[in-house]
């Protein structure tokens, strides 16, 4: 029977937007920070990342990062059709 998984929040890339580098934090960090943006991690998909204003490795000394969800295709994947279906 082919299931299909929801997407992962854990996969979405993240980035620090201070030093470019790849912001690796632990697992569940990122369903997390959806969560406190008030968006369902259901409506993300690969097409999207996060930008982290700073990250342990260039300001260890924060404890919380203020991240922004950037949305990197269009809407022309399947996916994006379907949150623009929902109403
Ligand atoms: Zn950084």
């Amino acid at each position: 029977m082919g299931t299909i998984k929801p997407f992962d929040p854990e996969l979405v890339y993240v980035e620090c937007a201070a030093c470019g580098q790849p912001v690796l934090w632990e697992e569940g960090k990122t369903t997390e920070v959806l969560e406190w943006a008030g968006l369902s991690p259901g409506l993300l998909d690969a097409g999207w990342m996060i930008l982290s204003e700073g990250c342990p490795q260039c300001t260890p000394r924060e404890e919380y990062y203020v991240t922004h969800l950037v949305r990197l295709v269009r809407s022309e994947d399947p996916a994006g059709a379907a949150t623009a279906k929902a109403r």
